[in-house]
């Protein structure tokens, strides 16, 4: 059964988030690993599953520039809870879990009243990371997109091969 646990309000306010049965282990290269991944996330707890490792970060700014006019804003709206896939550790599947800040725009020339925290390490509607797709994308110029998707399914990130091929497709476009 799923037990229930709640985050600490003083890092930034966590909804109950549901997880299955944990084992705890303080492993110190963690803190690394999101530093690594993003200079603007930090690593706040994670979670040991058999084939996978839940990662909690939030994110280290105070403020940010408005995605629309540019102007800077600490007013925090919203947050809406985030995950996504990243490069495998130790063999097991990495999710990230992140609470996304929306901030409200102060400025008044500004057309948009919200506007979402991005992250140079994911682009804002994706589910993997940038680094995780570079590592789809490298594994799948190799093989066929069937024997990738299995290669990639064991370990690395839950992926079919029609996510493969749209990937592959979208890079061809672009010429890369
Ligand atoms: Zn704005």
């Amino acid at each position: 059964m799923h037990n229930y646990r709640a985050f600490p309000k003083s890092l930034d306010f966590w909804p109950i988030i549901l997880n299955a049965s944990i084992t705890h282990i303080n492993t110190s290269m963690l803190p690394e690993f999101i530093e690594l991944l993003d200079e603007h996330l930090a690593y706040h707890d994670h979670e040991i599953h058999e084939d996978y490792i839940d990662i909690f970060v939030h994110s280290k700014r105070e403020s940010v520039s408005c995605s629309f006019c540019g102007q800077i804003s600490s007013r925090i709206h919203s947050r809406y809870p985030r995950c996504f896939s990243d490069l495998p550790i130790l063999g097991k599947k990495v999710n990230i879990h992140l609470l996304n800040r929306n901030y409200l725009c102060l400025n008044p020339d500004c057309k948009h009243t919200t506007f979402a925290e991005t992250f140079d390490c994911i682009d804002s509607n994706s589910k993997k990371s940038k680094r995780l797709l570079a590592e789809i994308q490298r594994v799948s110029v190799e093989v066929s997109s069937v024997t990738a998707a299995k290669l990639l399914s064991d370990g690395v990130v839950d992926i079919g091969k029609s996510t493969i091929c749209n990937l592959l497709q979208k890079n061809n476009k672009f010429g890369g």
